[in-house]
């Protein structure tokens, strides 16, 4: 809005007025920005500026005329930024609180079997391979078989591990709960299968879990998700409670996908159910 003045000295009363205000404004900002930076190294910029010694390729040190040595600015991550995008990419992923405490170091191996140490050994190996398998034909995981085994704690972990300690992104897809969330709105189902499909890494949970058979809606869903994954080499992490066999009664495209997929990182658990399942422990 536009103010009328009606005098020289109504004007320059404002304009005082105008200018104590920005003065005290700027003042204030200035002591609240100092305390308010999550990082008082890079004030929050991710990065920072440095000078380098400037040199010749074979390392000996350029100089000015006068003698002086030259220096160049160098730009360099800070090491809160990898802090900071981890942080925003463990939000994204839809791990759940308690799930983002699980590692491979609080997964319990005393007293179990062997085919549970070897699930707990094939996610640290694929942990370790990552960075050279993710863009090949296998670069996926999958742990099968006996439910309570500690499947989504291995996988959890792994995906904890890509968030952290790579910046890889990660969507967590709990297989019964996310189509119980998805069935009746179709608008997020189209933003959550477009997530599904273009997320560095899928992770889905119980897989086929239920005690019928998955809806053709479910199998058509998961095989869009997954044969987009296959054509692009985007890594997946699977754990689900029917075997290979069992995955590919239920659909034969999508077994096999999976199966190629995941084949030098699969581990079908077998065995008793009692020893097995950690829920029933002590039982
Ligand atoms: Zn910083």
């Amino acid at each position: 809005m536009e103010k009328r003045f009606h005098s020289i000295a109504e004007v320059m009363a404002d304009l005082q007025a105008k200018t104590q205000k920005n003065h005290s404004t700027s003042l204030e900002t200035k002591s609240e920005d100092i305390s308010s930076y999550d990082c008082t190294k890079c004030k929050d910029k991710g990065f920072i500026l440095e000078n380098v010694p400037d040199l010749y390729p074979d390392g000996t040190q350029k100089v000015w005329a006068d003698g002086t040595p030259k220096f160049v600015e160098f730009i360099k991550d800070c090491v809160c930024s990898k802090k900071r995008q981890s942080e925003h990419l463990l939000k994204f992923s839809e791990i759940t609180d308690e799930f983002k405490n699980m590692t491979f170091g609080n997964f319990i191996l005393d007293g179990k079997l062997e085919p549970i140490k070897n699930a707990h050994q094939c996610a640290v190996d694929y942990y370790k391979a990552f960075d050279q398998i993710k863009d090949q034909r296998c670069n996926s995981i999958s742990l099968l078989g006996q439910p309570g085994a500690g499947k989504t704690h291995l996988l959890t972990a792994l995906a904890n591990n890509l968030i952290i300690k790579k910046q890889i992104s990660v969507l967590y897809f709990p297989f019964v709960e996310g189509f119980n969330d998805l069935k009746n709105d179709f608008e997020l189902l189209e933003e959550k299968l477009t997530k599904m499909k273009r997320i560095g890494v899928l992770f889905i949970d119980d897989l086929f879990k239920g005690r019928t058979r998955p809806t053709d809606f479910q199998i058509e869903q998961m095989f869009a998700v997954i044969n987009y994954r296959y054509l692009n080499h985007k890594p997946i992490m699977v754990s689900s409670e029917k075997t290979v066999d069992e995955l590919c009664d239920i659909d034969e495209a999508l077994g096999t996908r999976i199966f190629q997929m995941c084949k030098d990182y699969t581990v079908v658990i077998k065995g008793e159910r009692k020893v097995l399942n950690h829920r029933l422990a002590g039982v």
